[in-house]
């Protein structure tokens, strides 16, 4: 189970992110943009590794999972992000009939590249 919890200070904030047992604590500022488009700026979010259990390194899969379980709890809680933004004009690339070629993941690779989307947005993520 996973959920999230908001927190403002005014012009910025935290998203508590909670998976299980473990903790996670994503700042964020406001978008100085259209707010109507994007309430809230979060990335590129890092999520090396946990806050709790304090310096527990995250592997780069369970990151990924985090990104999308994190888009989907924004969403359901009516935050506007502007990871939402970004994975929302992704859903709308298009993709091929082969696999990508990281080792052990068989997700199409996106139209022209030999990576699926996962592997190939690595600029939602700090490296
Ligand atoms: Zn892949």
């Amino acid at each position: 189970m996973s959920s999230i919890e908001y927190e403002s200070r005014g012009r910025f904030g935290y998203i508590h992110y909670y998976k299980d047992d473990k903790k996670l604590k994503l700042e964020w500022e406001m978008n100085g943009g259209d707010l109507t488009v994007c309430e809230i700026l979060l990335l590129p979010l890092n999520l090396k590794e946990w806050r709790e259990p304090k310096g527990v390194k995250i592997s780069k899969d369970e990151q990924y999972r985090i990104v999308k379980d994190l888009n989907r709890l924004l969403i359901t809680n009516g935050i506007k992000s502007d990871l939402s933004v970004i994975l929302e004009k992704e859903r709308k690339i298009e993709f091929e009939e082969r696999a990508c070629i990281w080792a052990g993941c068989n997700q199409n690779r996106i139209k022209g590249m030999v990576y699926c989307i996962e592997h190939y947005s690595d600029g939602l993520l700090v490296k």
